[in-house]
């Protein structure tokens, strides 16, 4: 294969090399305009990986005006569907072929576990471009039925240069979750990585080139949010923001957006998702995915069940399991296989992290497992899990975006409902219950954008995904994930003696 030499020994004893460090405008791989560059961090060990190009308004400049021209006079919004699926299509063959170098970017960047990149992310990311490719010679908009002698339809227009700013959790997934569907609408785009994450953005650049889109549909920008990536929420010449992060950026790109040309913005921010367990559940199930629920991706998930609901008859045999299971979860190396937890992504990450786990223990939660970093080298922290935790404590309160569980007991539905929204977030939410009067009713109650019953992370293409109050708007993934990039003009004539 491309990135093991062919050898057949495992991958994780490697080091990825890093082809990729420049910025990617007009279909070239060049330097920013102030010659700067900056630190990416392996944070298995604080040491550096790369020096890679910080972008900044210079270059977003020359990036915007590169998608300006390809939109306004480039061959990709004017291709049938079917032939930028074909180059979709060729895009997602080509990521295919290089899964094992795309996840091990990842891994050394971001601290992800390899194994679950090379058999999850990386293949997820292929397919999610020809799910959009399947859907890029379906986008026509509708007749409609006028109440005068009008004749009328819609046009859907792709909406034109759009700025995808992206966050470091899921470097690759929130790269196509973006890039794919705004490519079948026709769309050209800049894409912003996280300053933390920025090699596989680079590579998935390097090989839109190879699958033949036009240069300048694809643009990638390193660099800093305040620099690079206010200078696209604030660009007169950007046409709509896709943003991915925190709920404190998410209203500065608001705010950018209102200030410059009144660009809309949709906004994937953060969450506090709730899992509520009910004395029916099956408790294995249960423990297992209140476990994965909080410690997957080391809880660097905005959809991490951060908050456990347990009801009182089961509470004490589920904590047994759960404390049992964090106990048995192996934290170290991503590369390793057996491993299933690797370092938070940064230095800030986890002193975050680990602050809001002092603060738990000052507050009077009970800590039931954890609570420390793990070694003196990278940013290991063990899995924590709390309970006792009450409604007004900052742990219960906050996304902490770590692998830090918050357990609470309640007795009723009803109570359930009551405490999984006491919170200003609304992405995600888990109800476990074999009583389909009790998934139905809380399902409907919650104030959340999925609700997953009897499973957790259940993701799929067709899904759209996007939160309810200060989790943020505008829906990715699906059709409704599509229809964001797309403009709706209205075309209307009079019918003249016509038998409408
Ligand atoms: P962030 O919001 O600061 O960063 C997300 C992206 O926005 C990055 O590409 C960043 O460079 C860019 N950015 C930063 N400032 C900007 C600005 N002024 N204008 C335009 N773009 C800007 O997120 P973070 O600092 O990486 O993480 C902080 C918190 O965000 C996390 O602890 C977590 O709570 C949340 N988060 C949520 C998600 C999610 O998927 N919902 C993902 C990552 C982080």
């Amino acid at each position: 294969d491309s990135c093991n030499g062919g050898k057949t020994e495992p991958f994780h004893e490697k080091k990825p090399a890093i082809k990729f460090t420049k910025l990617f405008i007009n279909g070239e791989f060049v330097d920013s305009v102030s010659g700067k560059t900056f630190e990416t961090i392996d944070p298995r060990n604080g040491e550096v990986i790369a020096r890679v190009a910080e972008g900044d308004k210079e270059d977003i400049d020359l990036a915007v005006k590169a998608a300006r021209a390809a939109f306004d006079h480039g061959p990709w919004p004017r291709m049938s569907g079917a032939e930028r699926a074909k180059i979709m299509m060729k895009f997602a063959d080509l990521i295919d072929q290089n899964t094992e170098e795309l996840a091990a970017l990842d891994c050394v960047d971001a601290g992800k576990l390899f194994s679950l990149g090379k058999a999850i992310d990386i293949p997820d990311v292929a397919n999610t471009l020809r799910y959009y490719a399947g859907a890029a010679d379906k986008i026509h908009g509708e007749v409609l039925k006028m109440s005068r002698p009008l004749h009328a339809y819609t046009l859907l227009e792709p909406i034109g240069v759009v700025g995808h700013i992206i966050p470091w959790n899921f470097p690759s997934t929130m790269f196509f979750v973006k890039a794919s569907p705004s490519l079948a609408a026709g769309c050209t785009m800049i894409v912003k990585p996280a300053e933390q994450t920025p090699l596989s953005a680079l590579y998935y650049a390097h090989l839109a080139k190879l699958a033949g889109i036009p240069d300048g549909v694809l643009n990638v920008v390193t660099g800093f949010g305040p620099t690079a990536g206010a200078a696209i929420s604030s660009h007169m010449d950007v046409d709509k923001v896709s943003f991915t992060g925190s709920g404190e950026v998410g209203r500065e790109v608001m705010k950018a957006a209102a200030a410059s040309n009144l660009k809309p913005v949709t906004l994937e921010l953060g969450g506090k998702s709730p899992l509520i367990i009910f004395d029916d559940a099956d408790i294995e199930l249960a423990s297992e995915l209140a476990i994965i629920g909080i410690l997957y991706n080391k809880g660097e998930i905005c959809v991490a069940s951060s908050r456990v609901y347990v009801q009182e008859g089961i509470y004490d045999e589920l904590v047994k399991k759960l404390v049992e299971k964090a106990k048995a979860w192996t934290v170290g190396d991503p590369f390793d296989p057996q491993v299933r937890q690797g370092p938070q992504v940064d230095k800030v990450q986890f002193e975050k992290v680990l602050s809001y786990i002092e603060h738990g223990k000052r507050e009077g939660a009970t800590l039931l497992t954890g609570g420390k970093a793990i070694g003196d080298k990278g940013y290991y922290i063990e899995p924590t899990i709390f309970t006792d935790v009450k409604d007004d404590m900052l742990i219960l309160k906050d996304e902490i975006f770590g692998p830090v569980m918050a357990l609470m007991k309640f007795k009723t539905v009803e109570e359930a409902i009551k405490s999984a929204n006491n919170t200003t977030y609304g992405l995600a939410a888990g109800i476990l219950t074999k009583n389909l009067d009790v998934a139905n009713t809380v399902s409907r109650s919650l104030k959340a954008g999925t609700i997953w019953i009897n499973c957790y992370f259940a993701f799929d293409h067709d899904c759209p995904f996007g939160g309810y109050k200060m989790s943020g708007f505008g829906k990715d993934m699906g059709l409704d994930g599509l229809h964001k990039y797309l403009q709706v003009k209205s075309v209307v004539t009079p019918l003249y003696n016509s038998p409408w």
